[in-house]
């Protein structure tokens, strides 16, 4: 049966339809909800958790009229239970004034989130008029719920010819998975939370072992790789020419290096390790381990600074072993990269460091034996073939190494770098003492200026860091041009010299920012998570997050490495009231433990990313729960290697084989 065969699905739902990329009944099906507003339960005002959305119920107190701010219309209101109130605000919804009136009952449904005045409250709220456990599809959100929910329905009446079982009988009934049409069912139309559960449970194990069984696919189709004719001693020749003596972790993952680089197959080594570990070291102990093999290495940065930096690094310590080293940005004059273009094909320079700018056509190298791809979460397994593959042409393929300084636990690196092997630099270089982190409640901010202040008058650096760009989204968020307005304008920090940067700021802007702050010329840098990757700014010793229950815990830590890198003391400041679940951050620096914290408090969602456009990655693991789901996959892989579990291992390989075909053609593993 055809999709405009659906009772409901006319010529231009159709198109709506077709436009995000849903083509068949099947697709339609497997067009999972982004998200569930479950209205089946009611938090208490006090200590509705602040950052998570719930649905709260109490008496209007008091409502305004719409006032004009910033060109917008606010309504704000306030609402109490039996233990306390929220403030509300509505923003261009003027006739929230007419709905809402003192002394009525009203259940509302929205985010928590700690306003800019202090108070614990809600923006833009939706009025509950449905109690249950309702699906949202953000990719459908021009179709009106209450039609989409009709289609659905229809659709789901041929979801066993639709959506065929994936998993072998055997395996179900061993992990206690429910079927894939009663699953599919239960996740559009949850009838409670545990047939909800049990559903995406069911369809989180298929999407990983899909995934996991695609990847060590990928893994076992390496193929053979340049051997490279290395010595011990190799190693030790470079450790030589660093400014410092590597710590055992660096040394170790080196030579794990070396081995995969000497073995005759191709190297395909993920290197974990935590921010300030010391990845980069190792990346230049590798390029140099290939250019004494007699090969040519590229390195890609995620972004320009980073390019530079490491280009400035290589100038250091890898020109001192006689590496001729270049840089490649997209911003560089056409006739300075022609140039280093031309010296790359005619194996005149050894080692090229750039961005993306990379993997453009007229870069061409002429004897390449190792890519390495720097804070790797930014580049796609495609990307990394690309750049790979212009190594290709004497049958052997390059060595790829990838570095990523977000650590994850080991069950979501399967997933995630399931085609790499992994490495982890589990050790500090010494003389770091950790960034001491505390949550700072709204009262103390005044404070807490005033110590950045004297940071800033011994010398020293701050970074204020703020979830949203402009007052866009919305508008009780601290946004950091609203913030560097307010700062230069008031208060303790208002003759500091302050800059600001975020993701949209013209590339001129930004990069003249980032180094002027680089140069100690700007002394308190506002920013928006921009700042997250790379730059390292030693004399940078506090780090300020506003809004921090908005981020996770792995994200939150990511940020706190941007301090800490120099010898002097460093502090997070992590604004938000009293927080169980960011006070794991005051106790550890460690990252893979923060990382599982992570992960077991809000599942593999943070992870597995949620897109810009369609579809996460793995849409169920995203939704549902905690990572089990991940170990439980993992420990079923280890049992299809089996001999008894031929059949079921044969079928499933053969699935994955042809949905991994599929996301690479589709670009969904870009
Ligand atoms: P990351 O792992 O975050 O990429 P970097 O490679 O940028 O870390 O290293 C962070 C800082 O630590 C750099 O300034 C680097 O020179 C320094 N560093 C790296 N390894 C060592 C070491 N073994 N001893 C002392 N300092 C080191
Ligand atoms: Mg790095």
């Amino acid at each position: 049966m055809r999709l405009e065969e659906i009772k409901g699905v006319g010529k231009s739902r159709l198109e709506t339809l077709e436009r995000a990329g849903i083509h068949e009944i099947g697709d339609l099906i497997l067009t999972l909800p982004s998200s569930y507003m479950d209205t089946t339960r009611t938090a208490r005002m006090a200590d509705a958790p602040e950052g998570e959305c719930i649905c709260v119920e109490g008496e209007v107190v008091r409502v305004g009229r719409p006032a004009r701010f910033n060109g917008r219309s606010t309504v704000r209101m306030t609402v109490r239970d039996a233990t306390g109130s929220l403030e509300i605000v509505f923003i261009n919804q003027p006739w929230a004034s007419e709905q809402y009136a003192a002394g009525n009952h009203a259940a509302l449904y929205g985010r928590v989130s700690l306003m800019k005045n202090g108070a614990r409250g809600m923006y833009c709220p939706r009025k509950v008029t449905e109690r249950g456990i309702l699906p949202e599809y953000r990719t459908l959100k021009e179709i009106p719920s209450k039609t989409l929910r009709n289609i659905m329905r229809e659709a789901l009446g041929h979801v066993d010819e639709c959506c065929p079982e994936t998993l072998p009988e055997r395996i179900r009934r061993q992990w206690d998975l429910p079927d894939r049409g009663k699953a599919l069912r239960d996740i559009h139309f949850p009838p409670d939370r545990e047939s909800l559960d049990a559903a995406l449970r069911r369809m989180a194990f298929e999407e990983v072992l899909y995934f996991e069984a695609g990847a060590a696919l990928l893994r076992g189709s390496r193929r053979e790789g340049r051997a490279f004719s290395l010595k011990a001693g190799d190693d030790d020749a470079f450790w030589g020419a660093c400014d410092f003596p590597p710590t055992s972790a660096q040394r170790r993952v080196l030579g794990e290096i070396r081995d995969d680089m000497a073995s005759g197959r191709a190297m395909g080594r993920l290197v974990q390790g935590d921010v300030g570990s010391g990845k980069t070291a190792v990346a230049f102990g590798a390029m140099y381990l290939a250019f004494v093999s007699g090969y040519q290495s590229a390195m890609m940065a995620p972004t320009e600074i980073l390019a530079r930096q490491h280009g400035e690094s290589a100038q250091r310590i890898l020109a001192k072993l006689g590496m001729r080293c270049e840089v490649v940005t997209g911003s560089m004059k056409a006739s300075e990269r022609k140039r280093v273009a031309a010296m790359a094909a005619a194996g005149e320079v050894d080692a090229v460091i750039g961005t993306h700018a990379l993997l453009s056509g007229d870069i061409a190298f002429s004897r390449l034996g190792l890519v390495v791809c720097d804070e790797q979460h930014r580049f796609g397994v495609r990307q990394r073939g690309l750049l790979s593959s212009k190594g290709e042409g004497e049958g052997a393929q390059v060595h790829t190494l990838v570095m990523s300084a977000t650590p994850i636990p080991r069950t979501l690196a399967l997933i995630l770098y399931g085609d790499l092997d992994v490495s982890v630099i589990d050790e500090m270089p010494p003389g770091r003492t950790p960034v001491r982190t505390r949550i700072v409640p709204e009262e103390k901010r005044e404070g807490m200026l005033r110590f950045i202040r004297q940071e800033t008058e011994r010398g020293k650096q701050a970074y204020i860091v703020c979830p949203l760009v402009e007052e866009n989204e919305n508008p009780e968020l601290r946004s950091a041009r609203e913030e560097y307005r307010c700062l230069k304008n008031n208060g303790p920090l208002k003759d500091v010299s302050l800059g600001v940067t975020w993701g949209g700021q013209k590339e001129e802007e930004k990069q003249r920012t980032l180094s002027d702050f680089a140069s100690g010329r700007i002394s308190v840098l506002v920013a928006t998570t921009v700042i997250e990757v790379g730059v390292n700014v030693p004399r940078a010793t506090v780090m300020v997050i506003e809004n921090a229950e908005r981020f996770g815990l792995s994200q939150l830590h990511q940020l706190r490495g941007r301090v800490g890198r120099g010898q002097d003391e460093s502090w997070c400041f992590l604004m938000s009231s009293p927080n169980g679940r960011l006070s794991a951050l005051c106790r550890t620096s460690d990252g893979f433990k923060i990382a599982e914290e992570d992960l077991r408090q809000r599942g593999p969602g943070d992870f597995l990313g949620t897109r810009q456009h369609g579809q996460p990655l793995l849409p169920a693991a995203a939704l549902g729960g905690d990572g089990r789901i991940l170990e439980e996959a993992a420990r079923c892989m280890e049992e299809l290697k089996k001999e008894e579990y031929a059949p079921e291992r044969e079928q499933i390989l053969r699935k994955a084989e042809m949905i991994w075909a599929g996301r690479l053609d589709a670009g969904v593993l870009n």
